[in-house]
């Protein structure tokens, strides 16, 4: 079975609604401007220009509807998350959120072989219970895998460079990162990722969004998400919140992101 996520309709979404990068865009790339004049010029539409001027290959990163083992044990990200924290987000938080999208994609008719990515892309055609469910999930699976216990201080190579190109230093990034974290009211995830001009972008989601789906404000490929629900942190840091933001860049898992970004470019 190919899992294939079609990153076009992903493109697409870029020129629809997110006019902030649109107009980034413009301001900042010189020659993808001249692309997209061109473009325009040739074809009469915005849209189709957008559209031949990005191209995500998301082959290799497509997401099931199962929730797949965690990497390690519940105790091995110790030094930022406790054993317990661990044990109930994945086993009950995260476990939920793949059962009941199993539940909407059954009920709404969605072929499950295919990547849930194609779903979140298009996530407003869908039920809430699709919405919420299916970001669960995608965000925990992602999640797991950019937590280690051998984490490294920071990345290495064509990420670390575009961080630092991006925020002026990677101390900066972490902080702006934070404080995205910091920042979202209530429960959500802070994220960097790769907006339609291929830049590196830091923001936040509430709930369960991620910057995949359509009816989100910002808008991208996910390159590293921090889920900041209480559930997440309260037992052992309750309400403080920015310790738990803290202490959590000594887990992450740099070398799997690193790839994911060095992939996606
Ligand atoms: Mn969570």
């Amino acid at each position: 079975m190919q899992r294939r996520a079609n990153f076009t309709i992903l493109n697409s979404l870029f020129m629809k609604k997110n006019t902030t990068s649109r107009r980034s865009f413009l301001a900042n790339s010189a020659k993808a401007t001249l692309a997209l004049t061109a473009g325009i010029a040739a074809s009469g539409s915005m849209s189709e220009a957008w559209g031949a001027v990005k191209t995500f290959d998301g082959a290799k990163f497509s997401t099931g509807f199962k929730q797949e083992p965690l990497p390690y044990s519940y105790d091995a990200l110790d030094k930022a998350i406790d054993s317990m924290t661990m044990e109930i987000h994945y086993s009950r938080h995260a476990a939920a959120y793949a059962t009941n999208l199993q539940d909407a994609a059954k009920s709404e008719g969605v072929d499950m072989t295919k990547p849930l990515e194609d779903v979140l892309t298009k996530i407003s055609k869908y039920s809430v219970k699709m919405r919420n469910n299916g970001g669960g999930h995608y965000n925990h699976e992602f999640f797991w895998k950019s937590m280690s216990s051998a984490s490294t201080e920071k990345p290495s190579g064509k990420l670390l460079t575009a961080l630092e190109e991006s925020f002026n230093s990677f101390d900066s990034f972490k902080n702006q990162f934070g404080d995205a974290g910091k920042n979202r009211f209530g429960s959500g995830w802070a994220w960097l990722f790769i907006d339609g001009d291929k830049k590196l972008r830091i923001g936040s989601t509430p709930n369960q969004d991620n910057p995949l789906m359509d009816i989100s404000d910002i808008k991208g490929f996910p390159v590293l998400g921090l889920d900041v629900w209480e559930h997440a942190y309260y037992l052992r840091y309750q309400n403080k919140r920015a310790d738990y933001i803290n202490n959590w860049w000594k887990v992450v898992n740099w070398g799997f992101i690193q790839n994911r970004y060095a992939t996606m470019m």
